[in-house]
């Protein structure tokens, strides 16, 4: 089976016009790499996977793949395994034969064609469907199909754009797991393009942040959640309460904070050495995701404890979500486990509270635009 390539993007832009779709992009991803590409719609994602598949050409910058430069050479040489929403299996061909297509057109021999489609079937989970056609399948099926015609010609590279948001929900995160497992088998180098924000959590070993066709942010699942750089990755990733405050003092660990209501509250600051150089007055937001926030029980429980009223919750099955007012106006959007919140009511008064540890310091990139009108409400991303 394939060994996955490396690739290198490097200052790469596309113009549509004056307007930049693909805003002088850069980064590389490791052989092997599940990374994706997650980013609202219109941000330049699917832009920016035909210019490393080759189907348009950038006009700046230059893409490597396995150190070689593939900036200017043809889509069909770059050889590259392509998977997408609209998978299109052809609908008068057996499954075998669609997934034997590639290997035919690259001229394997018969018995390697027999063993190659017998063998990604296999891995898809699809042995014994060789003569069936795709109407006689699922949807989540013929997406294996397509699946395996992507791969079954040992690509350097694997593409998917949003390959599976044609899928129903519980459908879509099976084959969530069913890609990234066949993935980690194949160990061949996958870039996914999506704006589903959970499914790049869910697969991937990095995810970078697009917008407006540049790069937000490139980080691991797990730091991407936790340490949002910017206002629109924290709210672009899960839900989160932002809380507009200045910086009183910091140093390299630590920062205290001057919330709005004039709340002060010490903030970690990461250990990996973010390079934000945080500076007394600077205007900032923090970030407190709904499930770090707690009903305090006891006196000094948690770092930060602010009183307010409960306004709102709403079951949803796990959890209760909670809207807390607090004593200075702000609403905080909190997540409960049911049985603990079994008797939380809308109009009772309540204390909540978190740990320094869970709370991000986020630099106010409009601090010069922001009205100074504190009595405007910050967003609050739910
Ligand atoms: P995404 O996949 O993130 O939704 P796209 O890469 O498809 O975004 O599009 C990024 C931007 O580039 C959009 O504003 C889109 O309208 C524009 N765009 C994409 N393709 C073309 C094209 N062929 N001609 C002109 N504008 C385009
Ligand atoms: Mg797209």
């Amino acid at each position: 089976m394939a060994i996955g390539a490396s690739l290198e993007i490097d200052g790469v832009s596309k113009y549509y016009k004056k307007f930049a779709a693909v805003d002088k992009v850069s980064f590389s991803v490791e052989k092997g790499e599940f990374f994706t590409i997650l980013g609202p719609s219109g941000s330049g994602k699917t832009s920016l996977l035909k210019l490393i598949a080759g189907f348009e050409e950038a006009d700046q910058g230059c893409i490597h793949l396995n150190g070689i430069d593939i900036t200017h050479i043809k889509a069909f040489r770059r050889d590259i395994g392509m998977l997408f929403q609209n998978y299109a299996l052809f609908p008068h061909l057996s499954v075998f034969d669609n997934v034997a297509y590639p290997l035919k057109n690259r001229k394997f021999s018969k018995s390697e064609i027999k063993e190659k489609v017998k063998d990604v079937l296999k891995m898809v989970k699809l042995d014994g469907f060789e003569a069936r056609f795709p109407k006689q399948l699922s949807g989540g099926q013929q997406q294996r199909v397509a699946l395996a015609r992507a791969i079954v010609y040992d690509p350097p590279l694997l593409l998917l754009d949003e390959p599976l948001s044609a899928l129903d929900k519980n459908l879509r995160q099976q084959m969530q797991m069913e890609i990234k497992r066949i993935q980690k088998k194949v160990g061949i180098t996958t870039i996914c393009v999506t704006h589903d924000q959970e499914e790049a959590l869910t697969m991937s070993d990095r995810v970078c942040v697009m917008n407006q066709g540049g790069i937000v942010q490139i980080d691991t699942p797990e730091q991407l959640y936790t340490f949002p750089k910017s206002k629109f990755v924290a709210e672009f990733i899960g839900e989160t309460n932002l809380i507009r405050g200045t910086v009183a003092s910091a140093t390299r660990t630590q920062a205290a904070v001057q919330t709005e209501g004039d709340v002060a509250l010490s903030v970690n600051l990461p250990a990996d050495g973010d390079k934000a150089n945080w500076k007394p007055g600077q205007e900032i937001w923090i970030a407190v995701r709904p499930e770090h926030i707690h009903v305090v029980t006891q006196p000094d429980q948690f770092d930060t404890i602010l009183d307010g009223t409960v306004e709102e919750t709403i079951y949803v099955g796990e959890a209760i979500k909670a809207k807390v007012k607090t004593s200075f106006g702000k609403e905080l959007h909190m997540k409960v486990s049911t049985n603990y919140a079994a008797h939380l009511k809308s109009g009772m008064p309540i204390r909540v509270g978190w740990d320094s540890h869970h709370v991000s310091l986020i630099p106010d990139d409009h601090a010069e635009a922001a009205p100074t009108d504190k009595s405007v409400e910050p967003q609050v991303a739910v």
